[in-house]
């Protein structure tokens, strides 16, 4: 694990969570996306080496929408970036943990991701992450 890439906040409503999280940060979000496969808008914000990630459902079945629902606004997930994610999924099954998807998938902010089950985790979403480089040429 290189760094603590993100951390990832449920949010109701991603306008207001925007608007407090300015004012929090002071500064503006520098991205905002929406992850049509996983039924989420994004927003990203840098502080300093780290991010933060806000996350509304944007449709009743989308898994923020669940958790907001069983457990309220608030961490939702802590992302590690990684150099080679392949690898790492498979140093974490061997370990032992429940990968919640077989192969990487692609994610908000220009990366490929895993997450791992909470219940292998101390309760605690983990998302694993790369970045995807792009040949320069
Ligand atoms: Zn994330």
């Amino acid at each position: 694990m290189l760094k603590v890439e993100h951390i990832g906040i449920a949010v109701k409503d991603l306008a207001s969570a925007n608007e407090l999280f300015s004012k929090l940060l002071n500064t503006k979000p520098y991205k905002t996306e929406t992850v049509a496969s996983e039924a989420v808008s994004t927003s990203f914000f840098a502080v300093g080496e780290t991010k933060i990630e806000l996350l509304e459902a944007s449709a009743p079945d989308s898994a923020i929408a669940k958790f907001i629902e069983k457990r309220g606004e608030g961490i939702h997930h802590i992302a590690y970036e990684v150099a080679d994610i392949e690898a790492e999924m498979e140093r974490l099954r061997a370990e032992g943990f429940t990968l919640l998807n077989d192969k990487p998938k692609r994610g908000a902010d220009n990366k490929l991701v895993c997450f791992l089950h909470p219940k292998s985790s101390n309760g605690v979403l983990v998302e694993l992450c790369q970045e995807i480089r792009t040949p320069s040429h």
